[in-house]
């Protein structure tokens, strides 16, 4: 009989080549206890977190495990069903309630994970006489809510407005509806979109524009609401979609809009129709977070000093690293045995990042990417710099 797992053998060999070269396999290492926001327990060894989306720390809040800690006692454990089903309690419309307020928009819906978030709106809005436009670049769940969509899609070059609008500009298509999705700072590079430049050529082509604030959401703006913000454009971007994943520290997703159609989607959205509702104690903390981020705006100060501090050390070892200041930060690398090298001899120095390989990276590099934190001590960057340069001479990195 074929097997049906023979399609995955290049990816067995492949790991398997890591591990009998002695290196870990890198899906399988596990976080066993936390200590504090920014370390933790890997392989019974204190270990520095480098490789968290926890952004402000607000993971570990006190605040929001309390909060969580009541609502399961209130509300129990679970919802066990879907928002459009039993899964609706006060709770989520409480949060929703909030996040649209935060934002200063009409609506907001909240989903059980970000990646859901983009499933959901990408399908729902793009229909199957609507045109997609996507930047080459996009989160895999962007990419997947474009196959659940019937809509044509047209990728454009990563963080090019003018490739962009000449790609539209080509289709002369002025009939048909256009959704236009890109990122505020990307997963992988931690580049930051030029959003002003992407709403001037939304606005050029009468398209409509969704934000994917992901990564920038907590972490750029004055008030933490992503790159919309800190470019001033927020009331020209149509929807606005996020996670709870990263710098509120919990799990769920997000979309705020000014349309007040976005109701509607409610119940035209299969992903999130069809799972079931966030439960109360992470609706509870989430709400939680979000009250924290809003009552401490230094958060984000101490987290772009701490990117900085992080970005001018690799620059200094010599390393390949990213050209913007953003909690992510990547160092890229030529091959991918120096990558592996590389991330083996960082975690047994005790720092943990993520490991990133083709065909998951842009340009086809392999890349580690670290994720910086508000919560991490001057210490812990000048530690973390400094294993970096023993490990990038052990793999012949640098010399
Ligand atoms: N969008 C982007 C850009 C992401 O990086 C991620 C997660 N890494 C998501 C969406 C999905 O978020 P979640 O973890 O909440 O599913």
């Amino acid at each position: 009989m074929p097997s049906l797992f023979s399609k995955y053998n290049h990816m067995a060999r492949a790991l398997n080549a890591i591990v009998t070269s002695g290196g870990r396999n890198p899906f399988a290492v596990t976080i066993e206890k936390m200590l504090s926001s920014t370390t933790g327990i890997i392989e019974g060894k204190e270990t520095l977190l480098f490789g968290t989306n926890n952004y402000l720390g607000l993971s570990q809040s006190k605040n929001a495990i309390k909060d969580a800690q009541n609502a399961v006692l209130t509300y129990g454990i679970g919802t066990t069903g879907s928002r459009i089903a039993n899964g609706t309690f006060s709770l989520h419309r409480q949060l929703e309630r909030h996040i649209a307020d935060f934002f200063g928009k009409r609506e907001a819906i909240v989903f059980s994970t970000g990646y859901q978030a983009n499933l959901g709106m990408i399908s729902a809005l793009a229909g199957k006489d609507d045109y997609l436009f996507l930047d080459a670049d996009s989160h895999a769940s962007i990419y997947d809510g474009s196959r659940l969509s019937a809509a044509q899609v047209i990728r454009f070059r990563h963080n090019d407005p003018d490739d962009l609008y000449k790609r539209i500009r080509r289709l002369n298509a002025p009939e048909q509806a256009k959704l236009i999705v890109v990122e505020g700072i990307y997963s992988m590079t931690g580049n930051i979109a030029p959003i002003r430049e992407f709403v001037a050529v939304k606005k050029e082509t009468d398209s409509a524009l969704l934000v994917d604030e992901a990564h920038s959401f907590g972490v750029l703006g004055e008030h933490g609401r992503g790159v919309a913000e800190a470019d001033g454009v927020e009331h020209e971007v149509d929807f606005i979609v996020g996670t709870f994943s990263k710098s509120l520290g919990t799990v769920g997703g997000y979309c705020v809009s000014d349309h007040q159609e976005l109701d509607l989607l409610r119940l035209n959205c299969r992903p999130y129709m069809f799972t079931a509702s966030l439960p109360p104690e992470i609706i509870a903390a989430t709400t939680a977070t979000l009250h924290e981020m809003q009552a401490h705006p230094e958060l984000r100060t101490y987290l772009m000093n701490n990117a900085a501090h992080l970005r001018s050390g690799f620059v200094d070892l010599g390393l390949h690293t990213s050209q913007q200041v953003s909690p992510v930060i990547a160092v890229t690398l030529e091959t991918e045995e120096q990558a592996i090298l590389m991330w083996n001899e960082l975690l047994n120095l005790g720092v943990y990042v993520n490991l990133s390989l083709p065909p998951a990276t842009p340009d086809s590099r392999p890349l580690l990417r670290c994720s910086v934190m508000a919560t991490h001590t001057a210490d812990q960057i000048d530690q973390a710099i400094s294993v970096f340069r023993q490990a990038a001479i052990k793999a012949g990195v640098i010399s």
